[in-house]
């Protein structure tokens, strides 16, 4: 962009607004950052909320351009597949990919956001705000309003351009659609999900595969559980937040020991602590947000979760965030005004953020349902294969999401539909393994099916 360089003001010290900062000071910007909560580099866990994320290809891109990704390189876990764990504690793994690099890695949000604020901290021109929190806007006079919660004092800060990068409960979004000026919804997921944990043993070990996702998918309810450096694991379980089997049914503690014991028997018993937790941890909120467009005139845009929040089951939320990071840097690169640099970078991203929430829906099914049926196993092993067979036509659509930067989401997820339906062509009837799949017909419907795949597909 070729203007003289305005102070960029960002709400939100998050994953995305950490990495907007040093974007945004790379070309030459002084930043602002206003972050509601106080400065994590100084602070413990907050314990409760998700400890750890899946990091894939699209979020390490980001870092790389970034210039950060080696401070957190040391810190990320690789995980290779799925681990599912049946009801009678038997297990089996399901790669995420069949290429040494297709492996996703578990990364404590804590130190991730650490990480990303040091590097932004030092760089000059980037000053950070803690314990400031948006409250209001007058989107017409530029001005916005932030209380400074140390002093108890609101101070009045000028807009053009303000980013809001302040999460899924976005204020800024929600005063921008209370006032029409943009459209907006919030669709809330029946499912919440609860933070358990499953220590390290006596000498610091892990007690279950450290290279893995692990899954105990039981139909309407799951739980999972990502490696930390340390050798615990945290564990997510996502239930119905009412109804019979559900987080609001499950109040004594026999219950809820019953629930575990019977549903997850050998997680149960690495769970020491799972009681206690049950009852003191929040239901974590799922939903998906849905916003048109992501700004108002060249004053405010809102970018990461504040604009498209997702169901976190592709493990792709704040992947997705760091790609919008980067796409917004490159609308810079195009466009004369904030105007245009935020239109065309809605305009860009809207089909691939709606693809990938589309997409995330559709994978909680996958994960807690499908994943255990011998149809989905077989058209798993046959994705593989026909990405052997033909690897500039077929990709598995969860390894287009996961492992290639290159490919936007709204492709993976077109791709993925036909795919899907030629999975179910090939595996219909009395196939039973992949020697009776019938691959020159594969072959042919592959060919007329699915464009070869571009450099940018
Ligand atoms: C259970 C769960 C598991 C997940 N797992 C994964 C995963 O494995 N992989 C993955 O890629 N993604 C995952 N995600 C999604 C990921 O956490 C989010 O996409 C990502 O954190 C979004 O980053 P953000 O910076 O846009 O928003 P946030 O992380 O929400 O950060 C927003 C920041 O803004 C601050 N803020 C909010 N309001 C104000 C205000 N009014 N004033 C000032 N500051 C404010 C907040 O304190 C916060 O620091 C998961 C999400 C959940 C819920």
């Amino acid at each position: 962009m070729s203007t003289q360089r305005p102070v960029v003001r960002i709400i939100g010290a998050g994953p995305t607004g950490a990495l907007l900062a040093i974007l945004l000071q790379r070309r030459g910007h002084a930043v602002e950052l206003y972050e509601g909560r106080t400065d994590p580099r100084g602070t413990p866990l907050e314990s409760g909320r998700s400890i750890n994320l899946a990091l894939a290809d699209r979020g390490i891109h980001a870092l790389r351009l970034a210039g950060v990704f080696e401070d957190l390189e040391h810190a990320m876990l690789p995980m290779r597949g799925r681990l599912i764990h049946d009801p009678e504690g038997g297990t089996s793994l399901q790669p995420y990919g069949q290429r040494p690099n297709e492996v996703i890695y578990s990364v404590s949000r804590h130190r991730l956001n650490q990480a990303l604020l040091e590097v932004a901290a030092r760089l000059p021109g980037v000053t950070a705000h803690f314990e400031h929190r948006f409250e209001a806007a007058e989107f017409d006079e530029g001005m916005a309003l932030i209380r400074d919660l140390r002093h108890g004092r609101l101070i009045t800060v000028p807009m053009e351009p303000l980013l809001a990068a302040d999460g899924a409960g976005s204020a800024l979004r929600r005063r921008l659609h209370s006032l029409n000026l943009i459209d907006a919804q919030e669709t809330d997921l029946e499912h919440g999900y609860k933070e358990l944990s499953i220590p390290a043993d006596a000498a610091g070990r892990f007690r279950m595969a450290r290279d893995a996702l692990h899954i105990w998918p039981r139909g309407n309810y799951m739980l999972i559980a990502l490696p930390n450096d340390d050798g615990s694991f945290t564990a997510t379980l996502f239930l119905p937040k009412r109804g019979e089997l559900s987080f609001d049914g499950l109040t004594s503690a026999a219950d809820i020991d019953r629930f575990l014991s019977e549903s997850f028997p050998d997680a149960r018993d690495l769970m020491p602590n799972a009681i206690a937790e049950f009852t003191g941890n929040p239901v974590g909120f799922l939903g998906t947000v849905s916003a048109r467009p992501w700004h108002y005139r060249g004053v405010a845009a809102l970018i990461g979760d504040s604009a498209h929040a997702i169901v976190p089951f592709h493990g792709q939320g704040m992947n997705c965030c760091f790609e919008d990071c980067v796409e917004f840097d490159a609308c810079m690169d195009r466009s004369s005004s904030w105007e245009s640099v935020f239109a065309e970078f809605f305009a860009r991203r809207k089909p691939n953020t709606d693809a990938i929430a589309a997409m995330s829906l559709d994978n909680y099914l996958e994960m807690r349902d499908r994943v255990v049926h011998p149809q989905f196993q077989l058209q798993q092993a046959l994705s593989l294969e026909l990405e052997i067979r033909h690897p500039r036509r077929f990709i598995p659509r969860y390894s287009m999401v996961t492992f290639h930067h290159e490919i936007p989401y709204e492709t993976a997820w077109q791709r993925g539909i036909i795919q899907g339906e030629l999975l179910a062509e090939l595996t219909a009837g009395p196939v039973q393994s992949l020697a009776d799949v019938d691959f020159e017909r594969a072959e042919r419907e592959i060919i007329a099916r699915l464009p070869l795949l571009t450099a940018r597909a």
